[in-house]
């Protein structure tokens, strides 16, 4: 019998051999664009053969793949095909594959004026990650193109998968000799996600969770001297956010959604998603072949985030026609002016110092100090949390 381990949740299968890998999903009613097939170490396409007694991981991931087993480029035998390209390639050329997605997302395009385009060799960039595979790929990516670019993890405080987490990152940076900013929500905030979420009954989990992370990378980036804060949104997140939006015609984030945000005042860093044109499954497939170790698990606190059911809308779709995704993505960057002409300004409303911290908002007092001040009112503060404004005085460094 092959013995298939699937992730998310975590579980054994066994099913009757020998067959193809495509046979074997097909079996187990899995979607094929959704995952990657893991056998011996190696990515192995749909055409590749198991033996009865073979063992293989099913590893989601959601997004495209079928056929292509030689490499578009020399012609060896291919590890990863990708629909969307009609391609397949070897390791190295599914790396040079990556890298140049990512080249053209940083270069392109050249005619913007300078504040719109993403970053150069002399910026210092700072890349939020968070363990998984999209920001440990980025870091991954920039450092070998020769940019200058240093990590910041923030701790969330969301149990044994922040713990992981963390040990994840620090290990990379370790490796790659590359420097990692630590910084933990509830030493220096006086919350975490957990428990800032359990009190804060006007936002969700996640809510509270991405206002604390946008905050921070700001902060850290602006304290730090950083030039631009780099974070690896990829193609499906870009394009569920797009659903998102639509579905409920939210103009002002269609507005604002692209793939550089300039700073649009003091105290205010860029920022950039150098992966909008790589989906998921390329990023995953990108951190196996180059050996990155990534937490595989899903934060356990997902449930609430509708962005995971607009991803499978459109994985759904994606496999009915490969390159939808894309398409609908760069369609709605190339037409994005209509919406930004449409709201009567680029950078919306005026930005200004908030009252108690001194970073950007659009009122008195920044969204983030508001909740952080709710949230204090209710639970006691922590032992060694800064009193406000909040700096991220605990700042652990990872240096080589
Ligand atoms: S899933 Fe929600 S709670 Fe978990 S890390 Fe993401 S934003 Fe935070
Ligand atoms: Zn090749
Ligand atoms: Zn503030």
């Amino acid at each position: 019998m092959v013995r298939v381990r699937l992730r998310n949740p975590d579980r054994v299968e066994q099913v009757e051999g020998p067959l193809d890998v495509g046979e074997l999903l097909d079996r187990l009613d899995v979607n094929p664009t959704t995952v990657l097939v893991i056998c011996d170490g190696n990515l192995v396409t749909a055409s590749h053969d198991l033996p009865a007694d073979a063992e293989v991981e099913i590893r989601p991931v959601i997004s495209g793949g079928a056929d292509g087993p030689s490499c578009a480029v020399c012609r060896a035998p291919a590890v990863i095909e990708e629909p969307r390209h009609r391609a397949a390639w070897c390791p190295v050329h599914y790396v040079d594959h990556v890298q140049n997605q990512v080249r053209k997302a940083i270069d392109h395009p050249q005619a913007t004026p300078a504040r719109e385009r993403m970053f150069g060799y002399a910026d210092r960039l700072l890349v939020a990650v968070s363990g998984g595979k999209d920001s440990l790929a980025l870091w991954d990516i920039l450092l070998d193109l020769g940019y200058r670019v240093d990590g910041l993890y923030i701790g969330l405080g969301i149990g044994g998968y922040s713990r992981r987490s963390q040990e994840i990152c620090e290990a990379f940076a370790q490796q790659r000799g590359a420097h990692l900013h630590v910084v933990d929500l509830a030493e220096t905030y006086g919350f975490s996600t957990v428990t800032g979420s359990q009190v804060a009954t006007n936002r969700s989990t996640c809510g509270v969770c991405g206002l604390s992370k946008r905050y921070v990378f700001n902060q850290v980036a602006v304290e730090r001297g950083y030039d631009v804060v780099v974070t690896g949104h990829n193609l499906d997140d870009e394009a569920a956010t797009l659903l998102g939006n639509l579905l409920r015609w939210h103009e002002d984030f269609l507005a604002r959604q692209r793939p550089v945000l300039p700073a649009t005042g003091a105290n205010q860093v860029r920022k950039c998603k150098p992966l909008y044109r790589l989906s998921e499954r390329e990023m995953a497939a990108y951190c196996v072949i180059r050996g990155i170790d990534y937490v595989v698990e899903e934060c356990p606190l997902v449930d609430g985030n509708t962005g995971h059911e607009h991803k499978e809308i459109l994985s759904a779709l994606e496999r009915a026609a490969p390159g939808a995704k894309a398409q609908f993505l760069f369609g709605f960057l190339d037409r994005h002016e209509r919406f930004t002409e449409a709201e009567g300004a680029d950078d919306g409303p005026t930005v200004v110092a908030c009252g108690r911290c001194g970073m950007p908002t659009v009122g008195e007092v920044c969204a983030f100090c508001r909740q952080r001040e709710r949230i204090l009112a209710v639970l006691p503060v922590t032992a060694g949390a800064a009193p406000a404004p909040p700096s991220p005085a605990t700042d652990r460094n990872v240096a080589p």
